[in-house]
Order: C-alpha cells, then structure tokens, then sequence
C-alpha cells in the first residue's frame, strides 16, 4: 500500500512538474512543414526552445523531443476579438459575461482551456471586468489558457448621454487603471439594431485620442458610416466593420487602420444557439432576421477587404457563448465565403495579429527570440482549410499542452 501510495504522489509530483518548465530546460521538436506566420514555408527544420523561448531554428538541433514530421507547423494563432467569460447559465440560457458565481469563474476557466487546445495561444478579450482575474491566472501559470489582454469595461456610446468629452477621457484613464491592455469602444448600435452610431466625432476623437495619450490601443466596434468617422479620429482597429464604403476601406489602409472583420463564426453560432439566446438581453426574434441578412454583407465586406490594397486585415471571431474552442472556423468561413488566401488568413492570426496587439517581439512567428507558441495541424491547411479543425499539439511558452499525434 505505502508503495502504491508513493508512486501515485510521484506520478502527481511528475503531472504538475510538466506545467512548469524548468528554467531554461531545452526542447528540440523536429518538423516537416513551418509557416512561419509571416509567409514564409520552412521545410525539414528543429526548434529549439529554451525556457518559454525558441533559441534556434536549427536542422541539425537533436535530441528531438517532440516529433512533428508529417503534420504542420505554426505560430499559435492569436483571436483578436473575443468574450473569453460569456458563457451559458445552469438554466442553459446565455448570461454573457454577467454572472460572478463560482459556476461562471469555472466556465470562464474552461472556455480558457478549450480555446488553448483549439490552437489559440492569445487572445484579445473585448471586453469585461471579470477577464481581469482569469487573465492574471493565466499570466502566472496557475491555470491553463491564452495569454489574455482585455479591454475591462468597453465605452458604450449613448449618444450625449454617453458624457461629456471630459468624462470620456476620464473613463478611458479608468479602464487603464483597473488594468486594461486595450480599450474598446462601442460607436454604433448593435447591427441587430441598425448599426447606427452612437458617438459623435468629437466624442470618438476624444477616446481615442485619451486611450493614445495612456499608451493603449483604441478598437471600435463600428458598422456604416461609423468605420470612416473612427478611422479619422486615429482609433487603431475596426471591429465587425460592416456596411463600411470602399471609400472607407481605402482612408482605413491610407491611414494604417486595422480591420477585424467577421466572416462568418459570430452570426453561425447564434442562429446554432438560437433558443439559448433568444429571450436574453439583446437578442429578440427581430434581431435574428436581421442577422441571416448580415451574413451575406459580411461575407462581402471581407472579399472588399483583401481587395483594398494595403488594408490590414487582422483576424478576430467576436466568440461569445457556444463559439469558445470553436473560433477556428471562422479561418474556414473567411477562405469560403470571404475568398481569403488560405495563407494570408494564418498570417492574419500570426505575425499581423501580433502586430495589430504591439507584440511582434513577443509572439506572433516562428523566430529565434519569440515565445515558443507553436501548434500543429493534422493537415495542411494552405490546401485544405478544415485542417485548422485538427490541432494535434499544443505549446505555449514552452509548455505543451496538447499532444495526441496524428
Ligand atoms: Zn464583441
């Protein structure tokens, strides 16, 4: 019995030892096939990553400890746009984010873990105060996830009753005090709604201008006429954009704007969880008419989008309740529907998602120097986009998470 007693302590010691990684503990994976996450195809390589790093890309590095010949290599993707806490209650129905029980903190808790093994190492949560503790868990490693940014509380614009241009700002500093790494701004209504905006230029001018001054980005939820009036007041990223003029795409890729657009995840989510939303705050039998008409608006944002030359478009799913764990299949609608390059969609999650988040030195590619967030496909995904539905490995600051071979 104290023999069997002492082996499971060991076997538990050696469980939570694999979460840890030993500081500057070395790992070679050998791989077959590398996207970079910046366009390039490594072939026939090994990374080697020290500590939370890759060190080297190396052909000749050994001994391998993870085998990855056969499947595809890449950078860990990064979501631009979700709701990491939104989650359905115990009744089944869709709470948002609005629940502080013990029940939600698990379910946040378990959103985290299954957009981890999906393959998405980084995730921008736009946003709610209850990311903050999830976030810090993550960041110190007592729970598994994606790196989190959030943007706490988003600025939802009323119109005057949104406040006076000093009270903006005041707002903005308040986000980044309770700890926000982004700020996120509501300029029009839901699409649901109209899409109206709901923020003068003035008001838009004033957050986005305080969210620079705080050293923080500035993304907009915007539709209409609302991606052309936020991208002249200097916010630094559209979200949903749509209805948004060619006109407006062109100033977006003049002025370095970033677009996160949505193909197609958000609105297939909601009309598969219909009866779990429908009743909810916000979501009324009129609201989903108008979204199966969205979808196919959608779609021709984003194939007016790749054909905007210079416009960056990043990649972001908006995954709210029943999407968490999901969010690749909006890469599938985005080469579907949208007509994106199946190569330019990785790198819309890679390197131009890093760089829309200020974290090109941090992750984003598969460099000597960057966080070892590495994934691979059962698959290859530049030939068949359904490949991004098969993540066999997980690592994350060189810690792997997932690991079921082929
Ligand atoms: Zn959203």
């Amino acid at each position: 019995m104290r023999i069997h007693r002492l082996i499971l302590l060991i076997l538990i010691a050696c469980a939570c030892l694999q979460e840890v990684p030993a500081q500057n503990k070395r790992i070679v994976i050998a791989a077959s096939t590398i996207l970079d996450g910046q366009g390039h195809v490594l072939r026939n390589k090994r990374i080697v990553v020290e500590g939370s790093k890759i060190v080297a890309i190396d052909p000749k590095a050994g001994p391998v400890d993870y085998d990855l010949r056969g499947l595809t290599v890449l950078p860990g993707w990064i979501d631009a746009h979700a709701h990491i806490t939104w989650s359905f209650g115990r009744d089944g129905k869709n709470v948002g984010a609005g629940e502080t029980s013990q029940d939600a903190a698990y379910r946040s808790a378990a959103n985290a873990w299954a957009t981890l093994i999906a393959g998405f190492t980084t995730i921008q949560s736009l946003g709610s105060p209850t990311d903050l503790p999830l976030r810090d868990a993550i960041a110190k490693g007592q729970l598994a996830g994606p790196r989190i940014l959030t943007a706490v509380e988003p600025l939802v614009g009323r119109g005057e009753r949104t406040g006076s241009l000093d009270e903006i700002r005041a707002f903005v500093r308040k986000q980044k005090e309770a700890g926000a790494d982004v700020i996120k701004i509501f300029a029009s209504q839901s699409i649901r709604q109209g899409g109206g905006m709901t923020l003068s230029p003035d008001q838009l001018n004033a957050a986005c201008d305080e969210a620079r001054k705080q050293g923080l980005r500035a993304v907009v939820h915007a539709y209409k006429d609302a991606v052309r009036v936020a991208t002249l007041a200097g916010c630094t990223q559209i979200e949903h954009g749509t209805m948004a003029t060619d006109e407006a795409l062109q100033l977006m890729a003049q002025k370095g704007t970033y677009l996160d657009p949505q193909a197609g995840l958000v609105i297939e989510n909601y009309l598969l969880n219909k009866q779990k939303y429908l009743g909810t705050p916000g979501y009324t039998e009129e609201g989903f008419a108008a979204m199966e008409k969205i979808l196919p608006l959608n779609h021709q944002l984003v194939q007016r989008a790749i054909k905007t030359p210079g416009l960056k478009v990043v990649f972001g799913t908006d995954a709210v309740a029943g999407s968490h764990g999901r969010n690749a299949e909006e890469f599938i609608d985005r080469v579907r529907d949208g007509g994106v390059d199946p190569m330019a969609a990785m790198i819309s999650a890679n390197s131009l998602g890093a760089e829309a988040l200020g974290m090109s030195d941090q992750i984003g590619s598969i460099a000597a120097g960057l966080q070892a967030d590495i994934i691979a496909l059962d698959g290859d995904p530049l030939k068949d986009i359904t490949a991004v539905r098969r993540v066999v490995f997980v690592m994350k600051g060189g810690v792997v998470y997932k690991n079921t071979g082929k």
